[in-house]
C-alpha cells in the first residue's frame, strides 16, 4: 500500500502549492475587488500650528475596511498596490474622496474655513509619473476646490529619480500646492534632496520625535534637522507626537506645525471637522 500512500502524498504536496499560490495571488485580486467596492475610506489626523495650538489641517489617512468587519493597514496595502500596479487607482479614490470633503465642509461652514489644507500622501510610482497631477486638478476643479488647500507629501523614495520627480514638482507648485518631504531622515541622500529639489515643507519622521529627551543618538540629530530645514527655508512639520514634553520641546525649537496622538488620532470626516472648528473657535 506504499504506492497509494505515495500518492496521496504528492497530491497533497499539489494541493499544498496551489493553496500556496492562490495565497499569494488573491491579495492582488482582493484588491481589485475592493477598489471597485469601495471598500477604501479616508480618514483625517488633525495638524496643529504649535505657535497657536489651531488645527490648520490634516493629513488624509487610508484605511481599508472589509466586509468582514477587519481593518487593513496602508502600510500593508499601499506596497501591496504598488506591486500590482492599483495604486493609481488608490490614488484617484484618495483625490476624490478629499475634494469631496472639503467641498462639504466649505459648503456646511459657509465658507470660513477656505484657509484649512488637506496633506496627501503621494506614492513613489505617482511621484515619478506624475499622471496624477491632471486627475487632480479637474477633480479639485469640479468640486470647486482651491488648489491651495492640496499639499502634497511624498516619502524620498518618490524623489529618488530627481529629474521626474523635479518635473512633477514643478508642476505641483505651479497649479498652486505645497510639496512635503515625508518620513525626513529615514531614506537616503536627504541632503541632496533637500538642496535641489524645490520643495516646501519636511516631516520630521516619527522615530526622531520619539527620540525626544531620550539617551538615544537619534535625540542629538533633531536640533540638526530643525536648524538646517529652517535655514533651507522649510517649514517644518513633526509626526507622532504623543507627549506633552515632545510638544514643548518641538515648540521651543521653533517648529511650526505637529501631529500625533497627543492631539488625535486620524478621524472620519465629520469627526475631523468637528475638531477643527472647536481649536478654531475665537475662544479657544
Ligand atoms: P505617513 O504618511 O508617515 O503617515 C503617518 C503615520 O503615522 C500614519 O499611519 C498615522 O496614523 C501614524 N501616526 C500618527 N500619529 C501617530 C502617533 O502619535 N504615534 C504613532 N505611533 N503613529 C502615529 P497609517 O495611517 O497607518 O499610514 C501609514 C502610511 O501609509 C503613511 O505613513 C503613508 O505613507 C501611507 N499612506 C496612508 N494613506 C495613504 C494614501 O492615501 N496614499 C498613499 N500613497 N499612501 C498612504
Ligand atoms: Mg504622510
Ligand atoms: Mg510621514
Ligand atoms: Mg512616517
Amino acid at each position: 500500500y506504499l504506492i497509494p500512500l505515495g500518492l496521496v502524498t504528492s497530491a497533497l504536496l499539489v494541493a499544498l502549492v496551489l493553496w500556496a499560490l492562490r495565497q499569494r495571488l488573491s491579495p492582488h485580486k482582493e484588491l481589485a475587488i475592493a477598489v471597485k467596492n469601495r471598500e477604501f475610506v479616508t480618514l483625517y489626523q488633525p495638524i496643529i500650528e504649535l505657535s497657536t495650538g489651531r488645527c490648520v489641517g490634516a493629513e488624509a489617512l487610508m484605511r481599508w475596511n472589509r466586509p468582514d468587519g477587519t481593518s487593513i493597514s496602508p502600510e500593508i496595502f499601499i506596497p501591496l498596490a504598488e506591486e500590482t500596479g492599483l495604486i493609481e487607482a488608490l490614488t484617484d479614490h484618495a483625490i476624490a474622496c478629499v475634494a469631496a470633503d472639503l467641498a462639504r465642509w466649505k459648503d456646511e461652514a459657509g465658507g470660513e474655513y477656505g484657509g484649512m489644507h488637506i496633506a496627501l500622501n503621494i506614492s513613489s510610482a505617482d511621484m515619478q509619473s506624475g499622471r496624477f497631477l491632471a486627475v487632480l486638478a479637474k477633480t479639485l476643479a469640479d468640486a470647486n476646490v482651491a488648489s491651495e488647500q492640496i499639499w502634497l507629501e511624498a516619502t524620498e523614495r518618490g524623489f529618488m529619480n530627481a529629474a521626474a520627480a523635479r518635473a512633477t514638482i514643478e508642476r505641483a507648485r505651479a497649479a498652486g500646492h505645497v510639496i512635503a518631504i515625508d518620513d525626513f531622515g529615514t531614506g537616503y541622500s536627504s541632503l541632496s534632496l533637500l538642496e535641489t529639489l524645490p520643495l516646501d515643507t519636511l516631516k520630521i519622521d516619527k522615530s526622531f520625535i520619539r527620540a525626544i529627551g531620550k539617551q538615544a543618538a537619534t535625540s542629538l540629530v533633531i536640533p540638526h534637522i530643525i536648524e538646517m530645514g529652517h535655514s533651507l527655508n522649510f517649514k517644518i512639520v513633526a509626526e507622532g507626537v504623543e507627549t506633552e514634553a515632545q510638544q514643548v520641546y518641538l515648540r521651543d525649537a521653533g517648529v511650526e506645525f505637529a501631529q500625533g496622538w497627543l492631539y488625535s488620532k486620524a478621524l472620519p470626516a465629520d469627526d475631523f471637522l468637528a475638531f477643527h472648528n472647536l481649536t478654531n473657535r475665537p475662544s479657544a
